[in-house]
C-alpha cells in the first residue's frame, strides 16, 4: 500500500514516515500541495495524508484539486492540522471531500487504526467516496477565505498576547538588571565606606602626639569597624537564612528587659539624630524565643525607625499579649513608606529608595533577615505606614507563661 505524506514541517513529516513505514506501508513525502500534486500524478498512492497549513498550496487547496480530476478523485485524503481546529474548519475539510479530519497532536495507535480502516474500506468499496459538497467556486472561496481570516485573527491575537508577555518579561529583566547593579554598588559602598573611615582615623591616630586626640581618632576608627562588622554580619546572616540555618534556641525571655537592652544599645544613635525613644511594656510579659535573634529583629526595627525618621522625631516601642502570642510594635514619626512599595519591603535587598547615592546606610537585608527569624519563631511580621507620616512595624512571637 502506498501512502503520500504531505507536511512542510520536516519533524512531523519524518515521524509520520517512520510510523507508517514501521506499519508496513510504502511511504513517500512532499512538503506542500504543489509538490504533492506532481507526486500523486506520477505514483497514484492509495492514500494521501496532508497537513493543512503549508506554503504554496495548503491542504484545502490540495484536496480540492484532487477532487476536481477524474484520475485522482478516488484517492482518499486525510487532512490533519494543529491550527485549523474549529468545528467550521472540520466542516470545510469534509465538504471538500476528505475521508477524515484529524486534529494534531494525535494519538499514534488510533491514528494508525484510522488509516488502516480507510484504506481497506475504500479498497473493499465499503466506504463510498465522499463527493465534494461545495461545487461552486465562489462559495468555496468565500468559505475558505473566512476560515483563513479566522485563522489570521487567532494568530494576531496569539501574537499580541505573546508580545505583551515579552514586553513584561523584558521590563522585569531590566528592573532586575538595574537592581543587581544597585545592589552591587550599594554593597561595595557600604563595605568600603566604614573601612576607609577606619583606615583614615588609624593613620591620624598613629601620627598624633596629643593623647586626647589620639583617643578620639581611635574611638572613631572603632565605630567605623563596628559598622563594617554589622554589614558583614548581615551578609553572613542572609546567607545562613537562605540555607535555613537560622534555627532558634528557645528560652524564656522578659520582653521589657530585652526591649530596654535594645534601646540602650541604640541610644547613642538616637541621640545623634535627636530622636526620642520611649517604651511601653508591662514588666511581667514573657515570650519564648531565641534571645539573640529576637534582639536582632528589635535592633533592626529600631535602627530603621531612627534612620528613616526626621530630626527631633519620635519612636515608641510597645508590646502586649495577644492570645498565644506577644505582639511587639515599633512606631516612628519618620518618612513613611508609599503604599505601592510595601509589598516588597521584606524581600531581600529591597530598598524603597534604591539610589546608590541615598543618604541612609544599609544594604536592604535587615527586614528580610528579621522576617526569617520571626517566621522561624512561628510568628508574623508586617508593616502599616503612611508616606510622609511614619510607620508601625509589628511582629509576633510565642508568649510564655511566667514560671
Ligand atoms: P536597609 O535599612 O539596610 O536598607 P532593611 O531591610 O532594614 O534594609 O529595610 C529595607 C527598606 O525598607 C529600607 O531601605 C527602607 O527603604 C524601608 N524601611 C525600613 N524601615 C523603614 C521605616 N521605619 N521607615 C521608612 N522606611 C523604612
Amino acid at each position: 500500500m502506498k501512502i503520500l505524506v504531505v507536511d512542510d514541517n520536516i519533524n512531523d513529516r519524518n515521524l509520520l514516515l517512520e510510523l507508517l513505514n514501521a506499519d508496513g506501508y510504502e511511504v513517500t513525502s512532499a512538503s506542500n500541495g504543489v509538490e504533492a500534486l506532481e507526486k500523486i500524478r506520477e505514483s497514484k498512492p492509495d492514500l494521501v495524508i496532508s497537513d493543512i497549513m503549508m506554503p504554496e498550496m495548503d491542504g484545502f487547496g490540495l484536496c480540492r484539486e484532487l477532487k476536481k480530476t477524474v484520475e485522482t478523485i478516488k484517492i482518499p485524503v486525510i487532512l490533519y492540522s494543529s491550527s485549523f481546529t474549529d468545528r467550521e474548519d472540520e466542516k470545510l475539510v469534509m465538504e471538500e471531500g476528505a475521508a477524515a479530519y484529524i486534529r494534531k497532536p494525535f494519538e499514534i495507535k488510533p491514528f494508525l487504526e484510522k488509516i488502516r480502516e480507510i484504506i481497506t474500506g475504500y479498497k473493499a468499496g465499503k466506504i463510498s467516496q465522499p463527493m465534494p459538497g461545495i461545487l461552486d467556486e465562489k462559495e468555496y472561496l468565500s468559505l475558505y477565505s473566512r476560515r483563513l481570516m479566522k485563522k489570521l485573527e487567532n494568530k494576531v491575537f496569539e501574537l499580541e498576547n505573546a508580545n505583551k508577555k515579552l514586553e513584561t518579561a523584558l521590563s522585569e529583566l531590566e528592573t532586575i538588571d538595574r537592581l543587581k547593579d544597585n545592589i552591587l554598588a550599594n554593597v561595595t559602598h557600604e563595605l568600603r565606606t566604614p573601612l576607609t573611615h577606619a583606615l583614615g582615623y588609624v593613620e591620624l591616630a598613629i601620627s598624633e602626639t596629643d593623647e586626647t586626640k589620639k583617643k578620639e581618632y581611635s574611638r572613631r576608627s572603632r565605630d567605623a569597624l563596628l559598622r563594617e562588622n554589622e554589614v558583614i554580619t548581615h551578609l553572613v546572616e542572609a546567607a545562613y537564612a537562605d540555607k535555613g540555618l537560622l534555627k532558634p534556641v528557645f528560652e524564656t525571655m522578659n520582653v521589657a528587659q530585652i526591649i530596654n537592652e535594645t534601646i540602650q544599645a541604640l541610644l547613642p544613635k538616637a541621640q545623634a539624630y535627636s530622636i526620642l525613644v520611649s517604651c511601653e511594656v508591662k514588666d511581667e510579659l514573657f515570650a519564648k524565643g531565641d534571645r539573640n535573634q529576637i534582639k536582632h529583629v528589635l535592633e533592626n526595627l529600631l535602627d530603621n525607625a531612627i534612620k528613616f525618621n526626621r530630626k527631633g522625631g519620635k519612636v515608641e516601642i510597645s508590646a502586649c499579649r495577644e492570645d498565644e502570642m506577644v505582639k511587639v510594635c515599633v512606631k516612628d514619626t519618620g518618612i513613611g513608606i508609599p503604599e505601592e512599595k510595601m509589598g516588597k519591603l521584606f524581600d531581600k535587598m529591597y530598598q524603597v529608595d534604591s539610589e546608590t547615592t541615598r543618604k541612609f546606610g544599609g544594604i536592604g537585608l535587615g527586614l528580610s533577615i528579621a522576617k526569617n527569624i520571626v517566621e522561624a519563631h512561628e510568628g508574623r511580621i508586617w508593616v502599616e505606614s503612611k508616606a510622609g507620616e511614619g510607620s508601625k512595624f509589628y511582629f509576633t512571637m510565642p508568649a510564655q507563661e511566667r514560671t
